[in-house]
């Protein structure tokens, strides 16, 4: 039996493609070890959106050409798609398969271990054609729904890594869906590059997740990160149903009308504090969440504060923040008035510290209401460990809970840290 490991950078779409990967190579009797482990195979799936990100896919290929010598090593994601040449010149590197030919990552190990001469590029392309995975690295099933984005802010590299926007059939997501929940999964997230653009034949991102909902079974629905744009107010009526869990993470990336412009969002910071306002109006509690840019060319004092005062405003349950780094090959890598690194890092420390400070306060509010816990871990004592529909992380005090079932719990008490966590007593 030959073993293989993965590791994964980056956003929840490479997390599903991983996911999906691992559970093929099981099904093919491939045993999956942890990254770092003795393996015949090691599959990294990378990430390029940041210069940071680029240097922790570096990071990795290197540990994993320390720890296993001998290992076909495959090179897959983003970084693979964006260096692809300069990769395909690593010797530490066996193959370099870009997001394109993903799905093939097996049958280019099969071939190399039948001795065929491979090339990855001659495999089909198809960035859908995933299996749905049975027994994946966590208690939720990411489900992709949609790949690409065609709308280049001016930042973003992910347009020329991921291509222009493809929406997955409808009836082959929800086979999928179907499917993981035949195999017990009780939290289903959707995902994709950029969901709001999700157009099938009849489904829009709205009909989408109305008809997943319908869905006869014991689970509920997340959507991880959305852009603003591209769904209409009427979608909000969907957090009626308690499948859908209260929680969206829109990214926000400035609060400055003029960054955003020189960014090309296609939103003003007035129409996302009103959508903000609007789902706390009609679902109090609601979690958003969201990521910031800091440092983006030509950000001023004034523009960064402006960014401030909406996220203080807003009040995020958690706030991401990148500092702005440059993309060849992208519009904003060329725009003048760059923002030295030291200014760079003094915004996002101090978005940091806005967005602990927020956290806790909204976790708090959480003190003397219900959540429903889906558990996922157990601590050394035995407490379980998960998170409820709100998105928020809980501990239940007592031993013997089972993993993956979801609990009532009454919210007693929090214990603060960088990650505070809600106590839950079982109602
Ligand atoms: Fe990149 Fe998102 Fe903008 Fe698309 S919408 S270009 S993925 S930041």
């Amino acid at each position: 039996m030959k073993k293989v490991a993965f590791k994964t950078l980056g956003c929840r779409l490479n997390l599903f493609e991983t996911d999906a990967l691992a559970s093929e190579f099981a099904r093919r009797n491939y045993e999956v070890v942890e990254f770092g482990r003795p393996a015949d195979v090691v599959v990294i799936n990378t990430c390029t959106v940041t210069n940071q990100s680029d240097q922790k896919s570096r990071k990795v290929i290197n540990q994993a050409a320390r720890k296993n010598k001998n290992a076909l090593t495959i090179i897959t994601g983003c970084m693979a798609t964006h260096y692809k040449e300069k990769l395909q010149q690593n010797e530490k590197i066996d193959y370099v398969v870009d997001n394109e030919h993903k799905t093939s990552v097996l049958s280019v190990v099969e071939a190399h271990f039948r001795g065929d001469t491979v090339n990855p590029d001659n495999f089909e392309k198809n960035v859908f054609d995933f299996e749905p995975a049975d027994d994946t690295f966590h208690t939720r099933s990411f489900i992709k729904i949609q790949d690409g984005c065609n709308n280049f802010c001016t930042f973003c590299i992910v347009p020329k890594v991921r291509g222009r926007a493809v929406s997955r059939p409808a009836e082959d997501i929800f086979e999928n869906i179907r499917k993981v929940i035949g195999f017990s999964y009780k939290e289903i997230v959707l995902t994709g590059v950029n969901l709001g653009r999700y157009r099938y034949e009849k489904y829009d991102f709205e009909k989408l997740v109305e008809t997943t909902l319908a869905i006869p079974g014991d689970f509920r629905v997340r959507i991880s990160s959305i852009e603003p744009d591209g769904y209409s107010e009427s979608f909000f009526r969907l957090f009626q149903n308690p499948k859908l869990t209260p929680h969206m993470h829109i990214c926000l990336q400035s609060g400055s009308e003029d960054i955003l412009l020189k960014m090309r969002r296609i939103y003003t910071a007035g129409e996302f504090e009103e959508v903000a306002r609007k789902l706390r109006n009609d679902y109090p509690g609601f979690n958003l969440t969201t990521d910031i840019i800091v440092g983006f060319p030509g950000e001023t004092e004034e523009d960064f504060q402006k960014t401030l005062e909406v996220a203080r405003r807003i009040g995020f349950g958690h706030i991401h923040t990148f500092k702005y780094s440059v993309r060849e090959g992208t519009r904003a890598a060329r725009m003048p008035d760059q923002i030295p690194e030291k200014i760079k890092t003094a915004r996002s420390d101090t978005v940091r510290k806005l967005a602990g400070e927020m956290k806790l306060e909204y976790r708090k509010s959480f003190i003397g209401k219900k959540q429903t816990v889906l558990v996922e871990t157990f601590d050394r004592k035995g407490f379980a460990k998960g998170y409820g529909e709100h998105y928020v992380p809980v501990i239940i005090e007592q031993k013997g809970l089972e993993k993956n079932k979801f609990y009532g719990v009454s919210i007693i008490g929090i214990i603060p840290g960088k990650e505070p966590l809600l106590k839950g007593d079982l109602l």
